[in-house]
């Protein structure tokens, strides 16, 4: 049985390496029909922020990414949260100092600290110096009350070969691993230690995870073989790295899911997105639910080396996402967006109506709200470059009131995009113009701006009345010499 496993430490918001990390172990185990576990680390208690296991739940939920197993939903296999599994985490250390196959170590941080320094004075690199490594077990030292860590005893020589499934054998030699530290002063486990035990009690077969962690691979093998415990696959899967690649941070954008749907991102196309960082369909194809990638996906596609994060391409896949979901989607996602403009949307036209308008040019929901603006307000500024080439001419204030006196004779059984082409073309005809003339005067007046939806269909949305009084509005002004311009000129 399949079973796979995301580890995510509840000290901040769902990165988008750790959310295509879960992606990738999510869609392993649902390819092979397994389980997919939500394990929460919180063993490192310092590093908790409140709130933040359940916005790293509804940041996966979003993407689809749904676990079988974890805390909410509980499972065979729990505890779920790593802090609850404590008194199993120190049995097995108890265990293993029994065996002799950990010790204490009572050297102190300043001792430690001086004997990395003398290695580091000689070009060596940090290794604990094992002084407690030599300590029998009827030393008196044990007999103080001198604070203490387990380190586990470790082959002095030797290798340790973690065999990846994505990086293939990766060989590390056991020289330069340490007698590293399982439990600490505290009694809590290290993630080195407290993984192993995790893993292997939650029966997870394979550990998909961040290349990161692929140096702390060869010592979570060597716990494994001190507890006896039989060896899970693992597979490391490469970095995220920015376009510029060094690692993706905060100066680069938005790296939180939360920042991502802030920005006007949707889930699916977010999802989408990621599926593509670092792997590829074998068919070729790039438009994908995370449902249609479980049949296609395969950790021998994954790609080798680190993936590249590109904002466009994510706006790309966005826009097509707007293009292609049922309006009625895309409308509740975009509604907050047009809330936050302060739009009211009681008079006008429905959120529908403007997204079927405005859907193909937008590129993020703050675009699409944006975009949608003029459907439920007045513009107050006009593009001034627009006003200097279309609104210079003095018959323009004529045209627009005899525009807005065609447009108001119209009945409803002509207000739709072919009866105003018609209507456009018999008033060019009459004023002896030709019909862009009226057209882009009109599309300023109606939107405030040079470019947007095709101006038929927007005025079919926007409708008589207010089309009308647009254009009034706008003759008035021009005749009073009082528009108010955006971004004036010189
Ligand atoms: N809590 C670890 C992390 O967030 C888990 C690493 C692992 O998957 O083993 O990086």
């Amino acid at each position: 049985m399949v079973r796979t496993r995301y580890a995510p430490s509840p000290s901040g918001t769902l990165h988008i390496g750790g959310a295509r990390t879960a992606l990738f172990s999510f869609l392993f185990a649902k390819h092979y029909g397994g389980d997919f576990v939500l394990r929460v680390e919180d063993t490192d208690r310092a590093r908790l922020v409140s709130g933040s296991e359940e916005a790293l739940m509804r940041s996966m939920e979003s993407l689809g990414i749904l676990w079988d197993e974890g805390p909410d939903v509980g499972g065979p296999y729990g505890p779920y949260r790593q802090s609850e599994r404590l008194v199993e985490h120190q049995r097995y250390a108890a265990q293993l100092l029994d065996e002799g196959k950990a010790y204490r170590c009572y050297c102190t941080p300043e001792e430690l600290d001086a004997a990395r320094k003398a290695r580091q004075a000689q070009g060596l690199p940090p290794r604990y110096m094992g002084t407690c490594r030599k300590i029998t077990v009827d030393d008196p030292i044990h007999q103080t009350h001198k604070p203490y860590v387990l380190r586990l005893k470790i082959p002095l020589s030797g290798v340790t070969v973690v065999d990846d499934m994505i990086r293939g054998h990766v060989s590390f030699d056991n020289a330069i691993l340490d007698d590293f530290v399982i439990v600490k002063t505290d009694g809590t486990p290290t993630y080195n230690f407290a993984v192993v035990i995790d893993d292997w009690a939650m029966h997870i077969s394979h550990v998909i995870r961040a290349e990161e962690h692929l140096s702390n691979t060869p010592k979570q093998i060597l716990v494994y073989e001190a507890l006896n415990f039989s060896l899970p696959q693992f597979a490391h899967i490469p970095m995220v790295l920015a376009p510029d690649r060094s690692k993706l941070s905060k100066r680069h954008g938005a790296t939180s899911v939360e920042e991502y749907a802030a920005q006007g991102i949707l889930p699916e196309a977010l999802a989408n997105y990621l599926l593509l960082l670092g792997w590829s369909a074998p068919d070729g194809r790039e438009f994908m639910t995370v449902a249609d990638a479980i049949p296609l996906f395969s950790l021998d596609r994954v790609q080798h080396t680190a993936a590249v994060y590109d904002q466009k391409k994510l706006e790309w896949m966005n826009a097509q996402y707007l293009k292609s979901l049922p309006v009625t989607t895309v409308a509740q996602a975009v509604r907050p967006f047009v809330e936050k403009l302060g739009i009211t949307m009681e008079h006008g036209p429905s959120l529908e109506e403007g997204v079927e308008l405005v859907r193909e040019r937008a590129h993020t929901l703050q675009d699409l709200a944006e975009g949608m603006r003029f459907l439920w307000q007045n513009p107050e500024e006009y593009d001034a470059k627009g006003v200097d080439k279309h609104f210079s001419n003095p018959e323009v204030v004529a045209r627009l009131q005899a525009l807005a006196e065609t447009m108001e004779q119209l009945s409803k059984d002509q207000w739709h995009h072919d009866g105003l082409v018609q209507a456009f073309d018999q008033l060019a005809t009459q004023l002896g113009i030709k019909r862009a003339e009226l057209i882009h005067p009109c599309r300023l007046a109606l939107t405030g701006r040079t470019v947007g939806p095709g101006l038929f269909e927007l005025v079919v949305v926007l409708g008589q009345e207010e089309t009308v009084a647009r254009l009034l509005t706008v003759a008035t002004a021009l005749s009073r010499g009082a528009l108010k311009l955006e971004h004036p000129i010189g």
